[in-house]
């Protein structure tokens, strides 16, 4: 710890008092250059997120995860549980990239990207500034007792909360079970789908419970990427940081008196003001370092660079900066680590980018019926029976199926009839025999290649087994 050289502050977490309770965090309103921009950011994500569901893409729903269903649309192009493996590998350039991300510039997601972060400080923080005034007009209104006023404030904060929650909770149904859906269950009233409706409401519960009273404890104590921080960041990652080095110097920090020369007195140019703590939304001193509650909001650095421009002394005492940099004045490297993460990076989306190219529109599994072996038929033939199933991942329907054989000479007769559609997004199954002639046949277990067709088009390849006699190997 910088000032007192005590790392006491380490024992407790800032939203808790002596007794162990919640210390409500009633943070001052941010302003300043880094307060505006973020403002530009959360108003560009907050119109993805809302947007996302309701926009198509050839028919497609932008984003979509329909886990019940196992559909899952993501910019666009939609996924099977056929892709799962395509998913996952998604998944896995997600977490390595902001691990990567995490190393270099710190929690900067946290502060910037973060739904969490967005919702509470550009909406609901907003809208109690709003209701219920600046810090100061809130300490006094919670300290009140219960008269008109308070409940007039709380009770209009608590219901457009909970009218917010239960949007936020419509569109993460939309993202859940599809827009479409969602405007079907709307317009055929909520009472036809009471179990949605039931679903819609615990959803709304939740953002409300996380919104209107867990808050910031969301970052502290329950999300995980949050604790990771302690393994993810080392001195050289980028950090929103105090530089203890000139806010302490000699004497260490003081209050500011009014025309006083601070550099002729040896006072570090912490000016012990407390603004950066007073607006801070997790509760902490920025000035005891580095802490894992810290989501890199930059309120303190607006609030200190608001300071040092009253009292005349250079901005960035609070800014983004490394450890190292704080130290020793060492500039932004890219440390092997970091090249590490980025080549494991550029594999996984090489990787990633190769097989979407070879992902097919259509999913051909011909696969033979379990405990059956051949048939001997008229003129010398060989029959394998099978059960099919084609999916549909586009958003038409494939009109005109059939099934031919690549590698042999031999028929495919599907079960009850010639051809057939698949309808979008659908799949269509069944059964088919293979016959081939036994003198075409190399042993006995040959693997066939079977085309399946939409009219005379080839639209998807697949081999299956097919099982002969012995004796024509
Ligand atoms: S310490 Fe600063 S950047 Fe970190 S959460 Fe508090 S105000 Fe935001
Ligand atoms: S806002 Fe800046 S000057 Fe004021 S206490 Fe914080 S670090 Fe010191």
């Amino acid at each position: 710890m910088a000032e007192q050289g005590k790392d006491n502050f380490r024992d407790t977490i800032g939203t808790l008092n002596e007794e162990g309770k919640r210390a409500w965090v009633f943070p001052k309103k941010p302003s300043g250059k880094w307060y505006e921009y973020r403002k530009y950011v959360s108003y560009i994500l907050l119109l993805f997120l809302f947007s996302a569901p309701f926009v198509k893409i050839n028919g497609n729903q932008f984003l979509m995860f329909n886990v019940l269903e196992r559909r899952f649309n993501i910019f666009g192009a939609p996924f099977w549980p056929q892709d799962f493996h395509l998913f996952v590998i998604m998944m896995i350039i997600g977490v390595v990239f902001v691990i990567f991300f995490t190393v270099a510039f710190g929690r900067l997601f946290c502060g910037w990207v973060c739904p969490q972060t967005i919702f509470m400080e550009m909406v609901f923080r907003r809208i109690e500034y709003w209701i219920e005034g600046d810090r100061g007009k809130q300490i006094r209104l919670d300290k009140m007792p219960w008269n008109k006023e308070k409940i007039r404030k709380r009770v209009t904060k608590w219901v457009v909360f909970f009218i917010i929650s239960f949007f936020i909770a419509n569109v993460f149904l939309a993202y859940l079970i599809g827009s479409d859906q969602l405007i079907r269950y709307i317009t055929e009233g909520p009472f036809q789908h009471v179990s949605t409706l039931i679903s819609l409401l615990i959803f709304t519960g939740v953002f409300y419970f996380v919104f209107a009273w867990f808050r910031e404890q969301v970052c502290i104590i329950a999300c995980p990427y949050g604790r990771l921080q302690g393994v993810l960041l080392d001195t050289k990652s980028i950090v929103v940081a105090y530089d203890h080095k000139r806010g302490e110097k000699e004497e260490g920090r003081a209050r500011f008196k009014k025309n006083e020369d601070r550099a002729a007195t040896g006072k570090g140019d912490c000016i012990d003001c407390f603004q950066c703590v007073q607006v801070c939304p997790t509760g902490i001193d920025i000035r005891n370092g580095t802490q894992l509650e810290c989501v890199n909001c930059t309120a303190c650095i607006d609030a200190c660079d608001a300071m040092m421009e009253a009292v005349n002394l250079p901005k960035g005492l609070i800014r983004y900066a490394s450890e190292e940099n704080i130290e020793k004045k060492k500039k932004f490297e890219f440390t092997p680590r970091l090249k590490g993460y980025s080549v494991v990076l550029g594999i996984l989306i090489a990787v990633f980018v190769g097989m979407l190219f070879l992902r097919n529109d259509v999913e051909a599994r011909v696969l033979r019926l379990p405990g059956q072996l051949y048939e001997r038929k008229e003129n010398n033939m060989i029959s394998n029976v099978y059960t099919f199933k084609l999916v549909n991942k586009t958003v038409d329907e494939i009109e005109n199926v059939t099934f031919q054989l690549k590698s042999h000479k031999g028929i495919i007769k599907v079960v009850s009839h010639d051809s057939f559609d698949i309808p979008e997004q659908g799949m269509a199954e069944g059964t088919l025999f293979i016959e081939i002639n036994a003198s075409a046949l190399t042993g006995d277990k040959d693997r066939v290649e079977i085309e399946v067709l939409s009219g005379d088009t080839v639209i998807e390849t697949t081999t299956t087994a097919f099982l002969g006699p012995r004796s024509y190997k």
